[in-house]
């Protein structure tokens, strides 16, 4: 685990409220308790927000989410949320990492979107001022809403990808891969595109090849999950092909896939198909609050899964700075430091 906490570490695939540790969590809850005169029971269900080393559903996984996010109802539990992810992924040996939250807004404590939005880039600002790691935005699109809060979004994300330092650079689409229709929101996402931004879909999460071939022709820039997409997986050869084709960069989490029960042990995950195709992959956690793991947690389960050198490692990590949403002037600082590293550490 040394070796996987020290190697130089990129992270693309990571939703704010899904990567709250349980002492965040714990934080949330003094934090909630400080503010209520007339005594606090903590909700039963919060509890759960700390239970990820269990196996769960995808259905109960989605309800984590929901209890999250009754915690972090408020801009302080936002903007501490944000600072203690960011800062923990720095100290699992992150170097770039690509956040991604739901713009999400709440009348009753006076959150709009827009001040959602605002409160983590401020956050994220505030945090890469004290510690030496690259972070970045996407705004998450939940395929769960309508295609009118979907344009919401996608207009907030075009508005803020030139302030802030250029922290947004794209939109992510997400949420319960069994509801609604994810071709619906294309429209608004060409227009994200045509605007500049950059596109990371979840795909075939669970089988869906209709779908699956529609996101896929739309050719986002990379794909989260991918699960279903070989034959024996519930997908189909022309999926196959077309991926192999057009290259697109796959986000793989492991722990989620296998905790969630979309893959049914580690052995089985579809990391082999692809990297035997030799196909650009990247680790990433997805959720590290969730399944309580850490990007170094995952490097280290590839490694043992797939009996992977250390040189492979290393060489896995290097690769995912070709698939970061981020200028080229970023890629080679980013190279530099990790071939330093692979100098003095193998
Ligand atoms: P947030 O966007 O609130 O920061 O993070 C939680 C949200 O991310 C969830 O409500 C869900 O929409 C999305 N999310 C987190 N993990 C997954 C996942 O494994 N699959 C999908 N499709 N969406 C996810």
């Amino acid at each position: 685990h040394f070796f996987t906490k020290s190697l130089p570490k990129v992270e693309l695939h990571a939703h704010l409220n899904g990567s709250i540790s349980s002492s965040t969590i714990q934080k949330l809850i003094e934090y909630k308790k400080s503010r209520t005169v007339d005594g606090f029971d903590v909700p039963k269900e919060w509890e759960c927000c700390m239970a990820g080393d269990k196996k769960m559903t995808l259905e109960q996984g989605f309800m984590i989410f929901k209890i999250v996010h009754t915690l972090v109802d408020d801009l302080q539990s936002l903007a501490m949320v944000t600072r203690d992810v960011v800062s923990e992924f720095h100290e699992d040996g992150v170097c770039y990492l690509e956040l991604r939250s739901t713009p999400r807004a709440n009348e009753a404590n006076k959150i709009t979107k827009r001040s959602y939005v605002e409160t983590i880039l401020e956050a994220i600002l505030e945090t890469t001022k004290k510690i030496d790691i690259v972070v970045r935005f996407l705004l998450s699109i939940d395929r769960r809403q309508s295609v009118c809060e979907a344009e919401d979004t996608v207009e907030l994300a075009i508005e803020y990808k030139d302030k802030y330092d250029g922290l947004v650079v794209g939109v992510d689409l997400s949420g319960d891969p069994k509801v609604g229709n994810a071709a619906e929101f294309i429209p608004c996402l060409s227009r994200a595109r045509s605007a500049g931004l950059k596109l990371a879909f979840h795909v075939a999460e669970v089988p869906n090849i209709v779908e699956t071939k529609t996101l896929l022709e739309f050719s986002p820039d990379r794909i989260g999950h991918g699960t279903c997409i070989y034959p024996d997986k519930g997908g189909d050869q022309e999926l196959v092909d077309v991926m192999l084709q057009a290259k697109i960069p796959l986000e793989l989490c492991l722990s989620s896939n296998v905790k969630c029960r979309t893959v049914k042990s580690y052995a089985d995950h579809h990391f082999k198909d692809w990297r035997k195709n030799d196909h650009p992959v990247v680790i990433c956690t997805d959720d590290k609050g969730v399944f309580m793991s850490s990007l170094s947690d995952e490097y280290l389960l590839v490694a043992k899964t797939f009996s992977l050198s250390k040189l492979d490692l290393w060489k896995l990590s290097y690769d995912s700075i070709n698939y970061i949403f981020e200028q080229n002037t970023v890629k080679e600082q980013l190279r530099t430091k990790w071939r330093e590293w692979k100098d003095e550490s193998i």
